[in-house]
């Protein structure tokens, strides 16, 4: 891949490192690549931790993050 500017100050070739994240060779900073459809973060939230929150609000359907009651009451079980 094409050399990158740390924010560090280095130019450099990042080493992948797995799940989207990219490591600076010569400081060790961390790069993550953010997924494109940010907007639906809401949506990507693990069904534990929409478990979580639907559990703290009383299991309100507008807390279910795409999920189904089934779903986070199994997740809150497991
Ligand atoms: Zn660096």
């Amino acid at each position: 891949m094409a050399s990158f500017s740390c924010i560090n100050g280095h130019e450099v070739d990042l080493i992948s490192i797995g799940d989207n994240e990219w490591e600076c060779p010569e400081c060790g900073e961390i790069y993550g690549y953010e997924d494109p459809d940010d907007e639906d973060s809401e949506e990507s939230l693990s069904v534990w931790d929409a478990a979580d929150i639907y559990a703290s609000n009383g299991f309100d359907e507008d807390y279910q993050f795409g999920y189904t009651h089934e779903e986070l009451m199994k997740a809150l079980n497991d």
